[in-house]
Order: structure tokens, then sequence, then C-alpha cells
């Protein structure tokens, strides 16, 4: 199918141009031009190249740790439908066999290209910083246990965030990478020099930065500053407005110079509306869109969708829009090592967000066809 789309302003990481257009044969990208378009176009107000999330645990009332394929699939449509093209399915932690019985209702997900892959969140992760995570299910990266949840991943594992400070856990930010797989930092007690090692081990994202790790202070810059510093590091933000304050996004992405990355970390009330929730077997409440466990208050994943992350940077945060385009797809596209999508350029794949002015999603064109 060839395919013209026209706006008054077609962004992406390398900038504005005024009333463009993007050609799209099959699943590509063929043609970028400007000036006035070819009879037939689709017309919208702004394109954007699809969004990447490297974290989401659900959405339109679904799960993804549901293992439930009705609801994965609800899950990934409702993002889809706010411009997402790419993304990672999030799991909380668990037991060993019940994340292994959801990683193997993911994997048919990841081979028909409904997700880019699997992220672990935990359950190598640090009891002191375990946010939303069931404590009981928390447990020391040992290589067996490591390996045996990496095999059953059979190669769609995305991405596993694991707290560096762990007995073990540089041994696994190496096993993880050596199974072709992003090692994240997160959940973590770690001082910056154990961020750092887990970097120089491989690891290449932080997960939600500034969310469950300590602080940045002025004198001990801390797992936030060393991994915000380091050039080889992606660092995670969530946009809400809520997980950090439209500053503190401002200025991790400034900060972050395109190494920023704008992240839903959404769970399954995103997309639904408010109202009684799980994350895992943990009960969670979900009010004025704010979601958070029932017991304790600890903020329980955001109900955001990607569309809402963008206009949130550039409105509340400040951010350009194709600041808020490189967050949003550039980015983490590189992340996952993707060099085919994050921009609107000619070879590209063909994800394309259509966008009215105010940067509501009009359309989504998702490897050249119509989500
Ligand atoms: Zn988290």
């Amino acid at each position: 199918m060839s395919l013209v789309l026209a706006a008054k302003r077609v962004v992406d990481a390398d900038g504005e141009r005024p009333d463009a257009w993007v050609r799209v044969d099959g699943d590509t990208i063929v043609e970028v031009g400007a000036g006035t378009a070819p009879t037939g176009a689709v017309r919208a107000d702004v394109l954007l190249p699809g969004f990447v999330d490297l974290h989401c645990h659900g959405g339109g009332g679904a799960s993804f740790t549901s293992a439930d394929p009705d609801q994965i699939a609800r899950a990934a449509t409702t993002h889809r439908a706010h411009g997402t093209t790419t993304m990672h399915a999030s799991l909380v932690s668990a037991d060993y066999d019940d994340l292994i019985a959801q990683i193997r209702a993911l994997i048919p997900f990841v081979d028909d290209g409904t997700l880019r892959g699997i992220h672990l969140e935990g359950p190598w992760i640090s009891p002191s910083y375990c946010g939303a995570h069931d404590p009981l299910t928390l447990r020391n990266p040992d290589p067996g246990d490591v390996a045996r949840v990496l095999d059953a991943g059979e190669g769609r594992i995305g991405m596993v965030t694991l707290a560096p400070e762990l007995p073990g856990a540089l041994e696994a930010v190496r096993s993880i990478v050596d199974a072709g797989a992003i090692a994240a930092v997160g959940h973590t007690a770690a001082d910056g020099d154990a961020a750092r090692a887990a970097v120089d081990a491989g690891a290449t994202v932080a997960t939600h930065l500034f969310n469950a790790m300590p602080p940045l202070l002025h004198r001990d810059a801390g797992p936030v500053g060393v991994l915000l510093a380091d050039s080889r590091v992606t660092c995670e933000v969530i946009g809400d407005g809520v997980h950090l304050e439209p500053d503190v996004v401002a200025l991790a992405l400034s900060a972050a110079h395109g190494r920023g990355a704008l992240v839903t970390d959404a769970m399954s009330a995103a997309g639904a509306g408010d109202g009684d929730y799980r994350i895992g077997p943990l009960e969670v409440v979900v009010r004025d869109g704010v979601a958070r466990l029932r017991d304790g208050g600890s903020l329980a994943g955001s109900t955001l969708l990607m569309d809402s992350a963008v206009r949130r940077a550039v409105r509340l945060a400040g951010r350009s829009l194709d600041e808020a385009s490189t967050a949003a797809s550039l980015a983490p596209a590189r992340a996952m090592g993707l060099a085919d999508r994050g921009r609107l350029a000619v070879g590209q794949r063909a994800d394309v967000v259509a966008l009215d002015e105010d940067l509501r999603v009009m359309r989504v064109l998702r490897g050249g066809e119509w989500a």
C-alpha cells in the first residue's frame, strides 16, 4: 500500500518541518517532502514518529501479568491507539513458577510483533526500594535462577531491571546482556559506585530514574547522578507529573541530552478510568488517575498513555516538540537497538502518529498499516 500523510508540522528528533509530508510504501517510509502535498494525502496537524515504550505493565483494564491472551492483546491495543508502535510488556516480581508462566503467555505476542520484548522488573530488586512489588517475591540473583528465567524467555526477554548491589547482580547483568536483553538498573539501594559498576558490566538503562532509588544530592551523586551523567545509559522518565514533578522531568530530559526516554510504566487502569485494580497480588486504588497501593499508599505504576506523556513534556515540562519526540521515540528505540525506527526519515519503518493541534492522536500507522 502506498500512502501519503501531510501535516502543518512534521516533527522528529531532527527538528520540525512546516507544511511537510511523508510517503509510505509497504511498511517503509520512502520519501519525505515539503510544500504542496501530493493529491490524496491524509491530512493532520502534526506528524510524529511512532512512540516506543520501554516500560509498560498494562492498559485498557488489562494486565500483561494476567497470562491471559485476551488481556495481553487488549493492553497492547489500548497503547497502540495512543501512538505506541513499539513496546515492552513489563512483568512485576513474582515467584519463579508464576513468572515463567507469565513469560510463556507473552512469547506468542513477541513472535507476532505485537510486542518488542518482555521486560522483567524484578524479582532481583531491593526490598528497601520495592515500590509496588510484593516484598515476599524478591530474590537475590542466583546464577541458576537467572539462567532458568532467561531460558524460559527463549530469546524474547527484552529487558531486565535489577538492583546492582545484590549479591550476584553483576554476574546477572553479564548473563542478561549475553542473552540479548537490556540490563537496567532500578528499584535499587545502590550508591553511585555500585550503579557505575553495573554500567561497566553492561547495563544500559536506568529504570524510572529518580523513582525507587536514593536521591541526587550535591555532594553525593548517588545512582541518579551517575546514571544521568553516563553517556552509555538511557534514562527512563515517567512523565505523568505525579512520579516526577514537571521541573524534574525537564531537568532529566535536558541533562540526559538525547538519552532520556519517556515511559508510561502504565498499569491496567491506563485508558480505563478510576477504580480498584491489582498489580500482581497487591491491591491498587486509582483515584483522579493516580494509582496507589491500598496498603501503605506507595505509587503503583501510572495511568499514563504515551501521547499524554508527550503533551505533558511539552506543556508542563516546557520541552520543545522535537525534544519530546526524541524522548518518546528515538531514545527508547536506540536503547532497544532498533535503528529502523524513531524518526520520520527515508528507510525507517512506517510508524507514524497523526495528531491534531492539541497533540491528541487522530490516527496511528504501524508498519504501514492503520492501527
Ligand atoms: Zn517500577
